[in-house]
């Protein structure tokens, strides 16, 4: 790959990171135990507005973890939207429980209240929202309808860092919520997740299953089946240096999309993001919808970028797509949506040439 290369996504390292992680090994405490896991839980915790945080090895593994400890399972339904990354119904299949697929609002990419009711049967227990590509789902409605139906609501925020909804965070609206810190996420701790709540049993049952459900008077004393889903105290330290810099990484990621927005104001074929007049948007990845355009076409275009230097992606596959679900739903919003979209370079160490470059080229291209 030459130097030009622009890819998608670039994590924000700086002495900082550097610092806290170097701290971390010379201290030996390299595994599970260690200051900065305590220190990134109590400051995300905050961060969120919530009073627990419970850190694990990823995302995936948070959601899996936070449905199994609300004794969601087989026989369950989980209802989320036809839109999202294929963790989110993975992580709920591997509970034995079925992902009930929803499809997603056209303006803001998340999934639609107004389609959740139609959905719900006995067996539903959760309503599941993925604040996607950075923008929060319509967190009021859905509350609502859980209440209304008497089911518990857990976010999937892997994507959403700090977006917030008024001056409410995501990760506080639901039962719990999930978060990821995957490389190209929002804040980074290589690989890692989050869950958060402000349920104190809750929490403290993610902490004992997350460490192979093991006896705390009792030691190699196991009372129900848990699971090594722990974050490195290196992870933490890379993540609390994050922590310490994510409002400067929020500012500089809603810079990065406003440089873009004004790139593509003028042009009819391209429409970026839309946010909800409700919501503040942490724009994860700029989304880039060409109007007209075939999953084909998309590809092709894609390839031309790569000429250019340019790393794109396609939006996620609905789902119910994939061969091992192969599941005919109505969600026609959805079904039409992914094929004319794509994610352009979205990271905070773009240049504003960059950007220019970018959008100046994929204009010529389309
Ligand atoms: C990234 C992501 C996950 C999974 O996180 P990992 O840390 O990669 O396991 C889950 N849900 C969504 C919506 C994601 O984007």
């Amino acid at each position: 790959m030459n130097s030009n290369f622009i890819p998608i996504s670039k994590p924000s390292i700086t002495q900082l990171e550097i610092d806290y992680v170097t701290d971390a090994i010379t201290s030996t405490w390299v595994s599970s135990l260690g200051p900065y896991i305590d220190r990134f839980e109590a400051e995300f915790a905050k961060f969120c507005g919530t009073k627990h945080a419970v850190a694990v090895s990823n995302g995936t593994v948070a959601i899996h973890l936070a449905v199994h400890a609300l004794n969601i399972g087989k026989g369950d339904e989980v209802i989320m939207p036809n839109l999202s990354f294929i963790a989110t119904a993975n992580a709920v299949m591997l509970t034995g429980a079925k992902p009930v697929f929803t499809d997603i609002d056209p303006f803001n990419l998340c999934i639609d209240p107004a389609k959740i009711e139609a959905l719900i049967t006995p067996r539903t227990k959760a309503i599941m929202p993925v604040h996607l590509y950075g923008h929060p789902a319509d967190m009021r409605a859905i509350n609502a309808i859980a209440e209304k139906h008497s089911l518990m609501v857990i976010e999937d925020a892997a994507e959403a860092h700090g977006a917030s909804i008024d001056d409410k965070k995501v990760g506080s609206w639901g039962r719990c919520a999930t978060f990821s810190f995957y490389g190209n996420k929002n804040l980074t701790t290589g690989e890692g997740g989050m869950i958060t709540t402000d349920d104190d049993n809750f929490a403290a049952k993610c902490r004992y299953l997350r460490d192979h459900a093991m006896s705390k008077e009792k030691r190699y004393w196991h009372t129900t089946m848990g699971f090594n889903y722990r974050m490195t105290n290196i992870q933490a330290a890379l993540g609390c240096a994050q922590l310490e810099r994510v409002e400067e990484l929020m500012r500089k990621r809603q810079f990065v999309f406003d440089l873009y927005q004004n790139e593509f104001s003028s042009s009819d074929k391209i429409k970026l993001n839309r946010t909800s007049s409700w919501a503040h948007n942490s724009y994860w990845l700029v989304c880039a919808e060409i109007e007209g355009y075939t999953e084909a076409m998309r590809d092709e275009l894609m390839l031309k970028l790569k000429d250019k230097n340019i790393d794109s992606r396609p939006y996620f596959y609905p789902m119910s797509m994939m061969p091992y679900i192969s599941e005919k739903v109505d969600t026609p919003v959805t079904y039409s949506v992914y094929k004319n979209g794509i994610n352009l370079p979205s990271y905070v160490d773009l240049t504003e040439d960059e950007i220019v470059y970018i959008s100046k080229t994929l204009l010529s291209l389309v």
